[in-house]
């Protein structure tokens, strides 16, 4: 799943309007933030194997460091307490863990039995990403609320609060799209290197505009 963890982060804005959306949209993408690091460490595996799923040509042989429910448990858990030592700040820190555990619920849904428990524990997944169509109806509906809910909880200060947003939301759509019909990765140094690129470019976009938008306190 990709731009459903999107989805995650823009909805829990609503709940910690206090807390930058850089940070709400890196807990449900922690686990694909720690992946490719863990990848070109050699710690997780992955293969390129065109017709996997029908959605994509990856094979996840093993990562259970950043995909088992358990770590990311620990994860949440992690992330949430440094952010509440920094801010000091319940929903925010509520909205961190909830966040980080539901990349597992998530990728359980589109995955093949590949989502271990814990690591060296059993696998599971739904294989949604074995329909197309299906995944893209979840997800791109799952955005679509996501980004709504956001649009709604904010508010634009200035025109970089409102178009640096939409240009955002338009990327990740062109993104997921491109993705899915585009040809497989020519390797898995590519498939690293440009999901942390994505996260490069991504979450300090995200502070940005949500700097220039402001909360609604009572959402009309
Ligand atoms: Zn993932």
């Amino acid at each position: 799943m990709f731009i459903g963890h999107f989805a995650v982060g823009f909805g829990a804005k609503r709940f910690a309007p206090r807390s930058s959306m850089a940070v709400l949209l890196a807990a449900p993408q922690l686990a694909d933030i720690l992946w490719p690091i863990f990848v070109l460490t050699g710690w997780e595996q992955v293969r390129i194997d065109p017709g996997n799923t029908r959605f994509t040509p990856l094979d996840f042989v093993s990562y259970p460091w950043s995909h088992s429910l358990l770590m990311l448990c620990v994860w949440a858990t992690a992330f949430g307490a440094i952010y509440y030592a920094l801010s000091r700040y319940w929903p925010g820190t509520v909205a961190i863990w909830i966040g980080v555990v539901s990349h597992w619920v998530l990728d359980w849904v589109t995955h093949r039995p590949d989502m271990p428990l814990y690591p060296g524990g059993a696998r599971y997944g739904l294989g949604l990403w074995n329909s197309i169509a299906g995944t893209m109806a979840v997800e791109i509906l799952m955005f679509a609320a996501g980004v709504w809910m956001y649009a709604r909880a904010t508010r634009a200060k200035d025109r970089i609060g409102r178009y640096a947003f939409v240009a955002y939301v338009v990327l990740l759509l062109v993104i997921y799209i491109a993705d899915a019909f585009g040809p497989p990765p020519e390797s898995v140094a590519e498939i690293a290197w440009t999901a942390v690129a994505a996260v490069v470019v991504l979450i300090p976009w995200a502070w940005w505009f949500d700097r220039h938008r402001s909360s609604k306190d009572k959402p009309a």
